[in-house]
């Protein structure tokens, strides 16, 4: 740190990315990217976009009635950014402050660092032993709360019907729901912002859409709340979405049958995966995402991690005591975790000797 370095910012931990190695030299299933490229045509609509001397449109206005339409909202319901994060780190700085967030002590790394960043305290609400949400744990907090359904790492599923009882139960505070997982098998709460006006939902073009690299994510919830991320958008980068990266997004979005075959696809590997891990004595958790989740009861999480590295396959694993002994594996091709099962076997063999 240098002497000049904002006292405000001192004590700040930021967040650690996933390792992003050279292509090629890992089988990469850390951070749950998709293993299918986007169709050439969106690769070719972000070579094409509109000529890089001019700033991108900073209403982002061909985007969002095509995410409008598609989610069957109003148009000013709607924002894009600059990768999911971007919503986040919106929502913590438009709806965070003084009254404080809540999530729960297990899921996405970044909100603790986006709540240190905005300076809002925070409570992290302990997930039951089984890992799932005790819903009467959110009733009438009081703060701004933050869930992501499907949860990372635990890639389960808190059902509609309970967001909307803590969305009830808090109308007075905002309730994001995060949903950067939901097409690979939950529920989305999009149909809830147009009956209630503290729910925000954020999604993103990383997972399903074959899109990371572009860092495109959107939001949708009342026109007020929209409003008031715009401010804070207009107010720092207004062109968060380069030109390139809105072409491409409109261009994905005429694909939507590809998602969707993406997604079965990526659902059926991972219960291919689970089924198969299970076997070999693995405990995996009921994933809907694109990762599964699993412990073995004679491997150490971080020793299994290290060993597959050292085969050239990357997953990821994390500190927190509660899941050190865990592995969270992004669901591949096939191929790929055919490969991952088989160098699973062989360490667990080497182990036995
Ligand atoms: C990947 C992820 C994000 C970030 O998505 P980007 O659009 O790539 O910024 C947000 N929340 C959760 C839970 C995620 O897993």
């Amino acid at each position: 740190m240098s002497r000049f370095f904002n006292a405000a910012y001192k004590d700040l931990i930021p967040y650690t990315p996933g390792e992003q190695p050279k292509e090629g030299e890992y089988i990469k299933l850390n951070t749950n990217e998709s293993p299918f490229a986007p169709p050439e045509d969106v690769t070719e609509a972000a070579k094409n976009a509109r000529t890089l001397n001019l700033y991108s449109d900073p209403l982002c206005a061909d985007l969002i009635s095509k995410i409008a339409e598609i989610y069957d909202v109003e148009n000013d319901c709607v924002i894009v950014n600059n990768g999911s994060d971007e919503s986040l780190l919106f929502a913590f700085e438009a709806f965070g402050g003084e009254s404080g967030a809540a999530f729960a002590d297990l899921t996405y790394g970044f909100y603790t660092v986006f709540a240190d960043f905005t300076h809002t305290p925070y409570v992290e609400i302990p997930l039951k032993d089984d890992f799932t949400i005790d819903p009467d744990d959110y009733t009438g907090l009081g703060k701004t709360i933050f869930i992501a359904n499907p949860n990372a790492p635990t890639g389960l599923v808190l059902p509609l019907s309970e967001i909307e009882k803590i969305v009830k139960s808090n109308p007075d505070n905002i309730v994001v729901v995060d949903e950067a997982y939901v097409d690979f098998g939950g529920e989305s709460a999009i149909p809830l912002t147009k009956k209630y006006d503290n729910v925000l939902v954020t999604r993103t073009f990383s997972k399903s859409r074959s899109m990371a690299g572009a860092r495109l994510g959107f939001a949708i919830g009342n026109r007020e709340l929209i409003r008031d991320l715009n401010t804070i958008r207009f107010s720092t980068n207004p062109y968060n979405v380069d030109s390139m990266t809105l072409a491409a997004g409109l261009a994905m979005l005429n694909h939507e049958d590809i998602t969707k075959k993406n997604c079965r696809e990526i659902a059926e590997t991972r219960e291919y995966t689970k089924k198969r891990l299970e076997e070999m004595g693995f405990s995996v958790t009921d994933s809907r995402t694109n990762f599964v989740f699993a412990v073995h009861p004679e491997l150490e999480g971080e020793e299994f991690y290290k060993e597959l590295k050292e085969r050239k396959i990357l997953v990821r694993h994390f500190g927190n005591e509660r899941i050190c002994q865990y592995n969270r594996i992004t669901v591949g091709t096939r191929e790929q975790m055919d490969r991952f099962l088989e160098v699973t076997k062989e360490i667990l063999l080497e182990k036995q000797k």
